[in-house]
């Protein structure tokens, strides 16, 4: 099995935002920030090579949406999905699944482009397209708030194409690829765990979505239900000091993979990896 981290740009948030009822004095001296407080955040997807199966996690944000909205979120850094997987060797028709975490527009994005007459196209149209059920009916229907991140076009050419499968469940939905249900980021959020010759892999999306979120009162103000939120990453973070899992993040610029340790204080790093670095020491390469 490769695992392969797949860097598809960036993007700025509010720091106030992203860690919710933390001051910004606590926060700072963890995550940097600007002069106008946003903070700097990856959309860094995962390829699972299993040989059988290429499976990619999340497509960031693509390039369909206004100039207007991509302004406002300060799109900056150099990667593209396109050029990741290029360089990785793999063609979008190599692609036989695409998981996604949710429907918010930083991690379903690349699902869909515009081609040159302006008619949506599937980018991975071999490729089944992992939504749950709860997270699904939520993008169909969405609340306030939540309407203003989820868009049409990112996953409607999907649904007409017939390539949508719905995740109902906790459940291994392929060889090596268990996926959780949470819903304290958004309804039916999926937490793919990926079970690899080298021990286990999560990939956290939005759940911890940079290193300092590992700290329970740590949710961003993004969550829908943040007490769901403390409760499920303590839940989850018990088994990862216990099954020694390793965190892949996809919103932290600056780390990509950490295992967790119960310290003094509550969860906290054990050690900090490249993905690359977790794989090669975890093989006895
Ligand atoms: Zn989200």
């Amino acid at each position: 099995m490769k695992l392969v981290k797949i860097e598809t740009g960036n993007f700025m948030a509010d720091g106030g935002a992203l860690f919710g009822v933390i001051p910004k004095v606590m926060w700072e001296e963890k995550y940097p920030a600007d002069e106008d407080n946003y903070c700097n955040l990856a959309m860094r997807c995962l390829l699972v090579d299993t040989g059988e199966r290429k499976v990619l996690i999340d497509t960031g944000a693509g390039a369909k949406q206004s100039a207007k909205f991509f302004s406002w979120h300060r799109l900056n850094g150099e990667a593209s999905l396109l050029n990741s997987l290029t360089s990785a060797g793999y063609k979008p028709s190599d692609i036989t699944d695409v998981i996604l975490t949710h429907l918010h527009w930083d991690h379903c994005g690349g699902c869909v482009y515009y081609d040159e007459q302006d008619e949506p196209k599937v980018r991975f149209d071999n490729a089944n397209h992992w939504v749950s059920e709860a997270q699904w009916q939520n993008y169909v229907a969405p609340n306030s708030r939540e309407g203003v991140v989820y868009f049409p076009d990112n996953m409607q050419p999907i649904f007409e194409a017939g390539l949508l499968k719905v995740v109902q469940k906790d459940a291994m939905i392929m060889d090596h690829i268990e996926v959780r249900i949470l819903n304290g980021h958004t309804q039916g959020n999926m937490l793919p765990i990926i079970h690899s010759p080298q021990g286990l892999v999560a990939f956290m999306g939005d759940v911890i979505p940079v290193l300092p979120s590992i700290r329970l009162p740590w949710v961003s103000a993004y969550d829908t239900m943040p007490i769901e939120s403390i409760k499920e990453k303590q839940m989850f973070l018990k088994e990862a000091v216990e099954k020694g899992i390793c965190l892949f993040f996809e919103h932290d610029c600056y780390n990509e993979c950490a295992t967790v340790a119960m310290g003094s204080k509550g969860f906290g790093v054990d050690k900090l990896f490249t993905l690359n670095e977790w794989s090669n020491l975890n093989s006895g390469v």
